[in-house]
């Protein structure tokens, strides 16, 4: 990297570092104390917006009666953490905090999980939506990965983290919004119909071949 290069790197993360504070739970473990922290300072700062990118589960509620109890005390929707369901979509923070978004990512992850979360399934499946190739919600190891650019959305499928990683592959690409929520549809949809429990969405269409798979969710 040359010498103009780093000034414009270091530059731009000395902005960064000034718009975007990033409290550090070592482990991802937050105390309720934390979390009293970080509501009395949005309350001070009421600009300052607050995204999650991966999740806050609260566990070891295991008393069934205190479970109850502790969700009507909570009284915010939950999802399982273990269905066969559609988890909740996962989303960047491209066009809530973060300025890189190429495309209205952001409504379009909105409208993903007002349509899909809950939604039972021959397996867990997962949706994330990213503003821009850096993929900050890591699309390509998603069941359906979505990417923005200049050009439309990139639609990729099958990709998985867990034992055995896989890399979600290229369904299509340069779509507008609406034919994204199209495409997730067909797929869903297919899946829904044609897949088999324990199947995640990679090894069914491992087992099909990505051409078959596009051909029968396109028809
Ligand atoms: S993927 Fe791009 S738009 Fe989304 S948070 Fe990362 S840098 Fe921002």
């Amino acid at each position: 990297m040359n010498f103009i290069m780093k000034k414009v790197m270091e530059q731009k993360i000395d902005k960064e570092d000034k718009k975007y504070i990033a409290p550090h739970f070592p482990g991802g473990v937050v105390t309720p104390d934390d979390l009293r922290k970080i509501a009395d300072a949005c309350e001070k700062f009421p600009e300052s917006k607050l995204k999650l990118t991966g999740e806050i589960i609260m566990g070891n509620v295991k008393d069934e009666a205190r479970n109850k109890e502790c969700r009507q005390i909570l009284g915010l929707p939950t999802y399982s953490v273990a269905g066969f369901s559609m988890r909740p979509v996962k989303l960047c923070s491209g066009g809530y905090i973060c300025d890189n978004n190429a495309q209205d990512s952001f409504s379009l992850g909105l409208t993903l999980d007002k349509k899909f979360s809950g939604k039972k399934l021959p397996f867990k499946m997962i949706i994330s939506v990213s503003g821009c190739s850096r993929s900050c919600s890591e699309p390509l190891v998603k069941d359906i990965g979505i990417v923005a650019s200049q050009e439309g959305y990139s639609v990729f499928v099958g990709g998985a983290a867990g034992a055995k990683p896989r890399i979600a592959q290229r369904f299509k690409d340069n779509l507008k919004e609406d034919e994204v929520i199209t495409l997730v549809e067909k797929i869903v949809a297919f899946y829904e119909k044609k897949g088999k429990t324990p199947e995640r969405l990679g090894i069914f269409i491992e087992k099909m071949g990505l051409e078959k798979f596009k051909e029968e969710v396109i028809k």
